[in-house]
């Protein structure tokens, strides 16, 4: 596919004429399937800059992806809560990369941990159950910084492991990608890495990496939501 063709169904994927019920239905895997299958095997893989919100996530994502991409992991998530969990995280998305076997090069970088950046993104939404607007703007925060850098990398390509996850909305994630593509003039990978099993597959290789798996998505406020839900289902009779 050529770029042009990229960013066009890029764009139809944002259009505002199309309608919501159908933007429901675009399959994003579909779209990444077209755009892997016009890459020539013959010339050096693109460059994609992967934004990591963990390593049991990107566990799937590096061993599917890898096989078509030169991967520039971006772990980027001031979001998480508390610190400890965030360096947990980065920890442990380094040591998967490090013995992950992958067939081409990955490269782990880290941004900048400042809190506050999350608290100003989510001011006013902060108690919006899990999946709504919150949400959205948390994804929003990260995306822009992962655009950003790929563009400042010149990488090809930027994605997110995070529509890997059952919990998150493929379709705002792509629709928040496209448009940032656009204003940093890099092109966003489609992905909703939950199909064909990549879910599942994580769980998998989460195993049998030994990998930490949180249980809750990351901000405070997640993990107060999942707290109520604990004690709330231990009253249970
Ligand atoms: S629940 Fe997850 S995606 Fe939503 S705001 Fe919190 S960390 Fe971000």
């Amino acid at each position: 596919m050529s770029e042009d063709q990229n960013v066009k169904s890029c764009r139809k994927t944002t259009d505002s004429g199309e309608k919501m019920e159908n933007a429901a239905k675009i399959n994003y895997q579909k779209k990444l399937d077209e755009i892997i299958k016009g890459l020539d095997p013959e010339l050096p893989p693109p460059v994609l800059l992967l934004h990591s919100c963990c390593a049991p996530c990107s566990s799937y994502v590096l061993e599917y992806l890898t096989q078509y991409f030169s991967i520039t992991v971006f772990y980027y998530n001031p979001n998480i809560f508390p610190p400890e969990e965030y360096h947990h995280r980065v920890e442990e998305l380094g040591r998967l990369i490090s013995e992950l076997p992958v067939k081409n090069k990955v490269t782990l970088i880290e941004g900048n941990y400042d809190p506050e950046e999350f608290y100003r993104a989510v001011k006013g939404l902060e108690k919006i159950p899990e999946g709504g607007e919150r949400c959205f703007a948390c994804y929003r925060l990260r995306l822009e910084k992962s655009a950003q850098i790929a563009r400042d990398i010149g990488a090809d390509y930027f994605t997110s492991t995070l529509s890997i996850s059952p919990y998150k909305n493929a379709l705002k994630l792509n629709e928040i990608a496209c448009e940032l593509g656009e204003v940093y003039d890099v092109r966003a990978l489609p992905s909703d890495f939950k199909k064909r099993g990549g879910y599942k597959r994580s769980v998998e290789l989460s195993q049998e990496y030994g990998l930490y798996r949180q249980d809750y998505c990351g901000c405070f406020f997640s993990r107060q939501e999942r707290e109520m839900q604990r004690q709330a289902a231990e009253k249970a009779p």
